[in-house]
């Protein structure tokens, strides 16, 4: 059951059939979502689970792509009648506006809403700040726009997967991937705080990792192209993340 499903793999422009970057973490005890695309509700059902069932929610930071459409996964669980409590982790500037969007919407005063944990992340480092009976997931600050987090989430069955989230490359996102299986690694492009597909094989080379899922990369370009600059500078196993797809 371990299991990361890509929910969402396009970056902060979507289109039909791909959705912004977002994640589920799966495992017996726990249903992780990692940033919420914009049809969260649909998406989950699509990779056959439940937002009722959602444990924890990571929000990444505060960029609209990532957690724009916060107040309506919210909504969609209460419609559904979740009564379980969700918590909801993020650095603190990340919580501060993720509680400012809620408000807008008057959510304290939805009848019979489930209660929601606000768990306030450190900007130095987060070592298994989740830590179920079969994955424990850890975070440290990455370098984007605004303060981010990137993740390493380990299962009990060996396997290591690490998301850069949005990023330019820095010595914490080859941390969070040193030696994993899969890289899950944005690919934005060359600009400030983000990634190239050849700057993503640099980092995949340089942590040694076995696999690199391509994220978050500009999806009006020819895929062909991308892949090849990432190959061009990591010899591993290269691929491009589309919905859905599981590892
Ligand atoms: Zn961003």
């Amino acid at each position: 059951m371990n299991q990361i499903i890509i929910l969402g793999s396009a970056n902060a422009v979507a289109k039909i059939g791909q959705d912004n970057a977002h994640l589920l973490i799966r495992s017996a005890e726990k249903q992780i979502m990692v940033d919420c695309g914009n049809s969260p509700f649909a998406r989950v059902s699509a990779a056959g689970g439940s937002i009722t069932e959602i444990t924890d929610l990571i929000l990444t930071h505060a960029h609209a792509d990532h957690m724009g459409n916060l107040p309506l996964l919210l909504m969609d669980m209460w419609l559904e009648k979740r009564d379980q409590m969700l918590t909801i982790h993020g650095l603190e500037i990340t919580l501060e506006k993720a509680r400012a969007l809620l408000e807008v919407f008057d959510w304290q005063h939805w009848a019979g809403m489930f209660p929601i944990r606000f768990n306030r992340l450190s900007d130095t480092g987060n070592e298994g700040f989740i830590r179920g009976e079969d994955c424990v997931v850890s975070a440290l600050p990455v370098k984007h726009l605004v303060p981010t987090i990137g993740l390493r989430i380990a299962f009990s069955d060996g396997r290591v997967m690490a998301y850069s989230c949005d990023t330019e490359p820095c010595d914490n996102v080859l941390k969070l991937a040193q030696g994993a299986d899969i890289l899950m690694q944005e690919a934005a492009g060359e600009a400030k705080g983000h990634t190239s597909p050849r700057q993503a094989g640099e980092i995949a080379m340089g942590a040694g990792v076995r696999k690199l899922v391509l994220i978050h990369y500009e999806n009006r370009v020819d895929q062909d192209t991308i892949i090849a600059q990432a190959k061009n500078a990591f010899t591993g196993e290269v691929v491009l993340a589309h919905d859905l797809m599981t590892f």
